[in-house]
């Protein structure tokens, strides 16, 4: 079913807590916590409990959870003391998605690339 637990995701087995991470904030239908591999001084991953393989798809099976989403990404980036930040939602291995439950990345702390890429 949409939303359930998949046995192979790495991020169901953080919700979980079969594997470790850093949590800064949970709530009800929302976990984040910090990326293993950070690429700025801030970067957090903010996800949905349940399961959707990217955000669009999270939206359009639970939109009220992927506003949630935003909304922790913003309460994040306040806890971080950022006024500046920039959230990415990459979808699809051809734009570097290696983990296929939707997340954002909260990234902060550093200038970032005026660009897009
Ligand atoms: P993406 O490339 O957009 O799919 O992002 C996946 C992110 O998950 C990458 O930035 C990884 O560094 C991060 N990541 C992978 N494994 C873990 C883990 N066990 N704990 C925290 N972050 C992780
Ligand atoms: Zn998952």
């Amino acid at each position: 079913m949409a939303g359930e637990p998949q046995s192979d995701c790495l991020f169901c087995k953080i919700v979980a807590g079969e594997i470790p991470a850093t949590v800064v904030r949970k709530t009800e239908r929302t976990l984040a916590f910090r990326d293993i591999h950070p690429q700025a001084p801030t970067h957090v991953l903010v996800i949905p409990h349940a399961h959707y393989p990217n955000a669009a798809e999270l939206a359009a099976a639970e939109p009220e959870i992927a506003g949630e989403l935003l909304a922790e990404a913003g309460e994040v980036a306040k806890d971080e003391g950022l006024d500046s930040y920039r959230l990415i939602f990459n979808t699809g291995a051809g734009a570097g998605q290696t983990v296929f439950h939707a997340h954002v990345h909260v990234l902060g702390g550093r200038t970032l690339h005026e660009g897009l890429v």
